[in-house]
């Protein structure tokens, strides 16, 4: 099968031909149809997540058709052959672990990733545990269903944790945030959004999915937020977000890697707000949003790539220049 590979962190992806094995217990292969372009992919490829799979298949928001079964009896018989299905970033889990054992398997230290410590949907084809795949709503092709799968996730994810806030913050109007605002308009909370200074489409993109406001990640909002989410990879923003919420508000950071955060005066943490992480996803969170995704219908803008053309699509979204989410179409 064709594949983009990463030989090494710090090189371009390489088109290469590969063999494809044949599917474990347990494993489905799927013909991937579509792959979106998450900024975990750039971390992947800029080398700055430790220990990658190499060489490797980057991309973990695949959507494809099931192929071949695994042997029967470990769980492949989950999905017939044809069935359509989504593959996120959590690709295994111990399932005896704590973590596992108390419905946080996102922490399971064991825990495996599609497209970083597993192959995953750069490619024609993939191979991936039926247990962590997942039917997905019908009203999405597959292009415009891809992004659901870590855009969508992760930032539900990261919604959740900003409880009942009804004025949101966003730092960052990239793929996540265009899934969750229009989560949270339906939710019936103000979105609030931040880009970087002088990006006019971005905040025009904001604008015309319902938020109330959107300016430059260095202005304050015109009222006191009472959550933040901070999608973009930049530690200095975890400041200003504490200083645009309100008491008792929460900053939520979304991302996988992050510049250091400066240091900032402990008067911008009191007053009981609070940051936290948000790290990678459970299944019942899979479950949740793409049902509530097909409810709300959320409605995703992308731009479509050939696999060939991987490189490109991740320079364009380390350079900020991709309106919704990058997607590689591959047998879509
Ligand atoms: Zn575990
Ligand atoms: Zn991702």
């Amino acid at each position: 099968m064709r594949a983009m590979l990463l030989d090494a962190p710090g090189r371009p992806l390489r088109e290469a031909e590969i063999a494809l094995r044949a599917p474990g217990p347990g494993e489905i292969t799927i013909d991937v149809r579509a792959c979106a372009v998450c900024r975990t992919d750039l971390h992947v490829v800029d080398g700055e997540l430790a220990h990658p799979k190499l060489p490797l298949v980057i991309g973990h928001e695949i959507v494809g058709i099931v192929s071949e079964l695994g042997s029967p009896g470990a769980g492949s018989e989950r999905f017939a052959p044809g069935a359509r299905v989504g593959v996120p970033w959590l690709g295994w889990t111990c399932g005896a672990c704590a973590f596992c054992a108390s419905g946080r398997e996102n922490l399971c230290a064991e825990a495996e990733f599609t497209g970083y410590t597993r192959d995953g949907g750069y490619a024609e084809s993939a191979i991936v545990d039926a247990r962590y795949a997942f039917a997905l709503p019908d009203a999405l092709d597959d292009l415009h269903a891809a992004p659901l799968l870590c855009a969508g996730l992760i930032g539900y994810r990261s919604l959740r944790f900003c409880g009942d806030a009804r004025r949101l913050g966003i730092y960052g109007f990239g793929a996540a945030a265009h899934l969750v605002a229009q989560v949270a308009r339906w939710q019936g909370r103000e979105v609030y959004a931040f880009t970087r200074a002088g990006d006019a489409s971005a905040q025009a993109f904001a604008r015309e999915l319902g938020a109330t406001w959107a300016g430059a990640s260095d202005e304050t909002p015109p009222v006191p937020l009472d959550a933040a989410i901070v999608f973009a990879p930049v530690g200095a923003l975890v400041p200003r977000a504490l200083a645009a919420v309100e008491r008792g508000g929460v900053v939520v950071c979304g991302g996988i890697h992050m510049s250091d955060v400066p240091s900032f005066p402990y008067e911008l943490l009191w007053g009981e707000r609070s940051v936290r992480s948000v790290a990678n996803l459970t299944r019942a969170d899979a479950e949740e949003f793409l049902a509530l995704a097909a409810q709300v219908p959320v409605v995703t803008e992308i731009e479509p790539f050939a696999l060939a053309q991987a490189n490109e699509a991740l320079d364009r979204l380390r350079r900020g220049e991709v309106r919704g989410a990058a997607v590689l179409a591959i047998g879509a």
